[in-house]
């Protein structure tokens, strides 16, 4: 792993437990940098900390109050890698229960917003820090899943609008935006065995979570004067959006 261009910087990864959150806290503690990793389950995080010797803690990112509180008992953040994410009610808007919609909105949209406020006036009174938001590419181009892709699309149009009203503040904004990576995702957000089974049943070459981090790596490491403002990425076997037909002929 490249070393980090500066060590003393702290990190703060939210959705650190699985996937691309637990990648990204291996990925940046291995260049060096103090990461500060945060989710609910609090048994995989002591496990990754003796693994990578990140700084574990127990966090529901939807909870406003005690964002605020981890932040402040962190002190000064460099760098904030907002990653938790799930995509509940992911089949049909129209079949997602009040609650999918609750919890999928709350996580992936309103929770970051109160993260990265959290953060900002530190960052900004220190003239220096950068705000990674895991978005998809399901906000940015019709994918699947309404109900996620609108979160996603929320995650979008904040990080571009988050760069504008940081400019000239010296605080960086990247959007990581991944096509499928091989997590947990599809198990969290599908109950349905045989559902899930046929989304996760791609037979691609996926992504891996460690593949998908170095990105993170990647923006965060940028010499200070560039603002790696999005980056893409999926399998080569995957594309998006298209042009489908169904004829009126043939509708029930
Ligand atoms: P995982 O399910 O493996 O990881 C999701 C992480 O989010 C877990 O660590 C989970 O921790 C955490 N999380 C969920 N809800 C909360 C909460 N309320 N408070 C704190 N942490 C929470 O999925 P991925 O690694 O794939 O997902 C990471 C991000 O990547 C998400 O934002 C997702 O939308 C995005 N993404 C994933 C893609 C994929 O194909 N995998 C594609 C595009 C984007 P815990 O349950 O312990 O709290």
């Amino acid at each position: 792993m490249t070393p980090s261009r500066d060590k003393s910087k702290i990190v703060l990864v939210t959705g650190a437990s699985s996937g691309i959150g637990a990648a990204a806290v291996r990925a940046l503690t291995a260049t060096g940098m103090t990461v500060h990793a945060a989710a609910r389950r609090h048994d995989r995080l002591q496990a990754l900390a003796a693994e990578s010797g990140c700084i574990p803690h127990v966090l529901d990112v939807t909870d406003a109050p005690a964002v605020q509180a981890l932040v402040a008992e962190i002190g000064t953040i460099d760098i904030l890698v907002n990653n938790a994410g799930l995509g509940r009610g992911w089949g049909s808007l129209v079949e997602a229960t009040y609650t999918d919609i609750e919890v999928t909105v709350s996580t992936n949209v309103t929770a970051t917003i109160h993260m990265v406020q959290a953060v900002l006036p530190a960052m900004i009174a220190q003239k220096s820090g950068h705000v990674v938001n895991v978005g998809s590419m399901a906000g940015l181009y019709p994918l699947s899943s309404a109900l996620y892709g609108a979160t996603k699309g929320a995650m979008h149009r904040l990080s571009t609008n988050l760069r504008l009203e940081l400019h000239g503040t010296g605080v960086r904004v990247t959007e990581i935006c991944p096509g499928r990576i091989q997590t947990e995702f599809y198990q969290v957000a599908v109950d349905d065995d045989d559902a899930r089974s046929a989304i996760l049943d791609t037979g691609a070459d996926e992504v891996t979570a460690a593949e998908c981090a170095d990105t993170i790596v990647y923006a965060v490491n940028a010499a200070p004067h560039i603002n790696i403002n999005r980056i893409e990425l999926q399998p080569t076997e995957q594309t998006y959006g298209g042009s489908q037909y169904v004829l009126r002929k043939t509708q029930p």
